[in-house]
């Protein structure tokens, strides 16, 4: 018989802001059918399944009636869309995580300070289209080697104070070296300030995949294909353990069989909107197949 010793990391599941986001959106849909949303609520597909046999339809904002009722995503929306939802004659329910907002309002301040606005995150993240439309000359930059080039042709940035804000979900190392970075390109009058705007729910995940990936044979991520926040914990165990999964749906698990099953322990981590039924549910397929 195969033994396995599953564990389950501490900080898993949903985290506040997403927990929110779903609770407000049911809590909406048990009076008012359908309720819209742009794009998906949070980046999990049997959350979003869930919600949409609930009622949720996630549509894509030509197609969005008039006169609905539209959640606006944890990632936030920017002030462009809301007027534009506004206009329409549709009423609005903030999804957006408090967390998020903090965020926007720091990033907001700096800008109106007369700072140069730096935001370390992915451009095409809906959480960095939402600041875009808050702080339209914000710099969004990607990583490292994206401030190189940008310090290279961007004269601006050498001529200006520069505050220096990051995505909710960026590693806090990767941070860490931007900011550092940074600092060494600085000349003599310009001043940098940091704002840590990385959310603690995913700092903690992060400390934690690091030992937990150092210290146990197997790990397996679950969350959905588009969270980044998923992505960037199995980045991190990957660094550290190669026997380190990604895990989408069940169907992942029949690749991965024989690297849990020759290992003495696994771990079971999530991102921060993956929910505890989907973690349930690898570890039930794991240890039925013991
Ligand atoms: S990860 Fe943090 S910022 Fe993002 S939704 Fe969750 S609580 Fe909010």
């Amino acid at each position: 018989m195969i033994q396995v010793i599953i564990k389950r990391a501490e900080h898993i599941g949903f985290c506040s802001g997403v927990d929110r986001a779903i609770a407000l959106s049911e809590d909406v849909l048990k009076k008012t059918q359908p309720l819209y949303v742009t794009g998906d609520l949070v980046h999990n597909a049997v959350v979003m399944d869930d919600l949409s046999k609930k009622g949720l339809k996630a549509i894509d904002l030509p197609d969005l009636p008039e006169n609905s009722t539209v959640m606006i995503q944890a990632h936030g929306a920017s002030p462009e869309l809301m007027q534009e939802l506004r206009i329409r004659g549709n009423e609005l329910v903030d999804g957006t995580c408090p967390i998020v907002k903090k965020s926007f309002d720091i990033c907001q301040k700096c800008s109106q300070s007369s700072y140069q606005l730096i935001v370390l995150g992915q451009s095409k993240h809906p959480e960095m289209m939402a600041l875009k439309g808050i702080v339209k000359d914000a710099l969004i930059l990607n990583d490292l080697d994206d401030l190189k080039r940008n310090i290279n042709e961007n004269h601006r940035l050498n001529q200006t104070n520069i505050a220096l804000c990051a995505q909710t979900t960026k590693p806090l190392k990767e941070f860490s070296e931007f900011s550092a970075y940074l600092t060494t390109q600085l000349k003599q009058f310009q001043h940098l300030i940091v704002y840590n705007t990385i959310c603690d729910a995913t700092i903690h995940r992060e400390v934690e995949i690091k030992s937990l990936a150092s210290h146990n044979d197997c790990v397996i991520v679950v969350g959905g294909v588009k969270s980044s926040n998923t992505r960037k914990l199995y980045d991190i165990a990957k660094a550290r353990n190669i026997n380190s999964h990604l895990v989408h749906s069940l169907s992942d698990l029949e690749e991965i069989k024989r690297n849990i099953f020759q290992s003495e322990t696994c771990v079971i981590a999530s991102g921060t909107s993956t929910p505890m039924t989907q973690v349930e549910a690898v570890e039930n397929y794991i240890t039925s197949e013991m």
